[in-house]
């Protein structure tokens, strides 16, 4: 349903853009059965095939929903930006970036490759796993609780409410995952880690089994559209120049070795997870084109059956039609 203030920047009826975005969800569900869901964390592998649900929330108040719009799903790998954006507040931009790069691998996010192949072996972006863990290690705190605190202040801030971990979900990955295990010694071995390797694997085992809707992705990537402020507000909830590296990153490294097919072909900053969420930013546009959010807004995609990068296949399909019907390119 489209909802909100009857300002959308298009003079189609409401009607009209929920039938347009209906028929986009409807048409590529039917390409779900292409993609397979996660399953190397066990719990993952419940999810329903199938389902393909999208959420897009305007500064202007207009909002359109489509498709699996109620369902639950852990955030994954989109708390690494959060994680980077908490890092960045609470140590500063050049402590973060002193400890983990910013450049795309072009690697799987669990990789452990450039590690072993580059001198020195800082990880190369926060996006990556190794990053990620490293990111974790630093956040303030001594227990992964304490660590996480201010994601979840930051979070509710947000989506304005505090949402809750998937405790089935955290103990499924902290049990099976040896591959972060791997990538946590070598990080300890290289002194990258600023905490305890089971505190850190703790701590990022719980932030990705956060659970979110749709709705939650779409108000995350519409703060970060409206540069770090409330949307409502305006009040600052990340500050400018973190959120502008927090878009950056996202763009060059957020959907992992699909980061350049999904820059040239879609064009907006966006963070994938392997529970099937795509967490976008579509900044305000300065063209008048046939598009109702021309003040920015965040785009909320769940659709668990990946593709071989670990993407939701057919929710970037959505979004790379969506894109060329609505011209969301930055370039
Ligand atoms: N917790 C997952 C892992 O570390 C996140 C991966 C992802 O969402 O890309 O493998």
């Amino acid at each position: 349903m489209v909802q909100g203030s009857a300002n959308l920047n298009m003079e189609l009826t409401e009607k009209w853009l929920q039938d347009y975005v209906d028929n986009w969800v409807s048409f590529f569900k039917k390409q779900t059965v292409e993609g397979e869901v996660a399953s190397y964390i066990p719990v993952l592998a419940a999810a329903d095939r199938e389902a393909l649900g999208i959420s897009i929330i305007g500064k202007n108040g207009g909002t359109i929903k489509s498709g699996t719009i109620e369902s639950k799903f852990t955030i994954q790998s989109i708390s690494k930006i959060l994680t980077f954006i908490v890092a960045c507040m609470e140590r500063g931009l050049s402590y973060v970036l002193n400890r983990v790069d910013v450049e795309p691998t072009g690697e799987a996010f669990n990789s452990i490759m450039h590690l072993e192949m580059t001198q020195p072996k800082k990880p190369f972006n926060p996006l990556v796993n190794s990053g990620a863990l490293t990111i974790s290690s630093m956040l303030e705190g001594n227990t992964s609780d304490q660590k996480l605190e201010t994601l979840f202040i930051l979070l509710e801030k947000i989506i304005g409410y505090r949402p809750e971990i998937n405790v089935e979900a955290y103990e499924s990955e902290r049990d099976t995952s040896m591959r972060n295990r791997a990538i946590g010694y070598y990080l300890l071995e290289e002194g990258y880690l600023e905490s305890d390797l089971g505190i850190t694997l703790e701590t990022y085992f719980k932030q990705c089994s956060i659970d979110v809707t749709i709705d939650d992705l779409a108000r995350i990537g519409l703060v970060l559209s409206n540069d770090g402020l409330d949307p409502d507000t305006e009040e600052e909830i990340i500050p400018r120049k973190v959120t502008r590296l927090a878009k950056a990153l996202m763009l060059t490294c957020g959907m992992y070795d699909a980061s350049g097919k999904f820059a040239a072909y879609v064009g907006i900053p966006a963070k994938s997870g392997v529970s099937g969420g795509i967490m976008a930013v579509v900044p305000p546009r300065v063209r008048e084109e046939e598009f109702p959010f021309l003040e920015g807004c965040g785009i909320g995609v769940y659709g668990p059956a990946l593709d071989n990068q670990g993407n939701s296949m057919a929710g970037i399909k959505l979004l790379r039609h969506i894109a060329n019907q609505w011209d969301l390119s930055l370039f």
